[in-house]
């Protein structure tokens, strides 16, 4: 099964205007010939309309991504963003549910699940993060957790409402912390996440999802990881901070 795979990046809570502006236009112009994959980069909120503004004049190939949103449309909630105002600030992805939102700012299953939605309503294309922490590991519940994630995080969907959803497996105890789960693990969790979708709705959106590894992915463990049949891609987030870095991880295949 030929699945066309997404390179992403998540930048998290760095670069300035500025910075994220140069880092940005440097990576497309190095990006310029690659059609064979899709890349997608997730400033913070202060950047994106910056940064897709200052792709549009270079016509890059690259898709802006948000790392988080508000599922209500509109209203008194302060501090929030609305899948219509990242839509009008050039956003096509969306990061949804990531490890960091649910262990700092207490997002649920049942949050990720209207997030899922209120981005698919608005035609961005979500990425669901799931994965189990090294306690939940340690205590062999990591099918259990991820279960839970997906059961809860896509509940009330039918399966041609989530043609586009993208999973990024990402094991909390991997992020940040240089331990990569190896290739033959993340292929493992990877085939069980597919049959998960294949049992809950059906084997052509199964077949067709995008599932992603994430997690300590760096230049040198790319290529392996992405030789095996179920790994679709990746979520990146240090490691993409840095363009020489970000694009090694990009040409994984050349
Ligand atoms: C992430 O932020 O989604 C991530 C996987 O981070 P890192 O690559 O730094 O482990």
């Amino acid at each position: 099964m030929k699945r066309t795979p997404l390179i992403a990046g998540n930048w998290k809570m760095f670069k300035t205007c500025s910075e994220a502006v140069e880092t940005a236009k440097r990576l497309a112009e190095l990006t310029q010939n690659i059609t064979d994959m899709d890349i997608m980069i997730a400033p913070s909120f202060t950047s994106l309309v910056l940064v897709s503004e200052s792709l549009k004049n270079i016509n890059s190939l690259i898709n802006i991504g948000a790392q988080n949103l508000f599922y209500h449309k509109e209203g008194a909630y302060t501090g929030e963003i609305s899948a219509a105002m990242l839509k009008s600030a050039g956003v096509s992805y969306v990061i949804i549910g990531h490890s960091e939102r649910r262990q700092y700012f207490g997002e649920t299953n049942e949050d990720v699940c209207r997030k899922i939605r209120a981005s698919i309503e608005s035609n961005i294309v979500p990425i669901m993060c799931i994965g189990e922490t090294e306690t939940e590991k340690k205590e062999e519940k990591t099918l259990y957790v991820l279960d839970k994630q997906i059961e809860n995080g896509l509940k009330g969907f039918r399966s041609n409402e989530l043609a586009t959803l993208v999973i990024a497996y990402e094991p909390v105890w991997a992020i940040g912390t240089g331990n990569t789960a190896t290739p033959e693990q993340a292929e493992e969790v990877h085939r069980y996440i597919r049959s998960k979708i294949e049992k809950m709705f059906d084997l052509n959106l199964a077949e067709n999802m995008r599932i992603l590894y994430g997690g300590s992915v760096k230049p040198d463990n790319i290529s392996e990881l992405m030789s095996h049949e179920n790994i679709d891609g990746a979520l990146v987030g240090g490691a993409s901070l840095d363009v020489n870095n970000f694009i090694k991880i990009v040409n994984f295949n050349k």
